[in-house]
């Protein structure tokens, strides 16, 4: 059993709400092999909602209170996703859950590159706050482009 980010299997939760279905999430589901969880949701941010980035690192970082997660509207989000990751890990440990597909380029979910915190676009390295909290509990996590 996976855990999978929901907006993999069509749940319109992203910010924008445009959906990043896939066909492996949809056939991990239809399986019955695939729990799908989108922190943000949980942590109490339906969608729509605000674009937000990671400022001053990456998911690591925010955990260490080194980085914060912002809107573009300047709001500091931080708080909202750390609660969304912890829930996600409930499940996650709940569940038995040993690996995880995550949405590449999420504050939340990327597993190899998240936005750069200037809202321009620009990608950088680094994980996502779910992504950095799974892999601190030992959750191995991958991107939908690497399955
Ligand atoms: Fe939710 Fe993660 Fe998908 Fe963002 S990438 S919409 S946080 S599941």
């Amino acid at each position: 059993m996976k855990l999978i980010s929901a907006c993999l299997i069509g749940c319109e939760c992203r910010y924008d709400q445009k959906s990043c279905r896939t066909d492996l999430g949809e056939q991990l589901l239809s399986q019955g092999k695939a729990i799908p969880v989108c922190p943000e949701q949980l942590g109490g941010l339906p969608p729509p909602r605000p674009p937000a980035e990671i400022v001053g690192g990456d998911g690591f970082d925010v955990l260490d209170g080194r980085a914060k997660i912002v809107d573009n509207q300047g709001n500091d989000v931080t708080d909202i996703f750390l609660a969304g990751a912890h829930q996600a890990l409930k499940i996650a440990q709940t569940a038995g859950v040993t690996s995880a597909i995550l949405k590449e380029n999420s504050p939340s979910c990327g597993s190899s590159f998240i936005y750069d915190g200037t809202f321009t676009g620009k990608k950088v390295q680094g994980v996502g706050l779910t992504a950095a909290l799974f892999l601190r509990n030992g959750i191995e996590v991958s991107s939908e482009r690497r399955e």
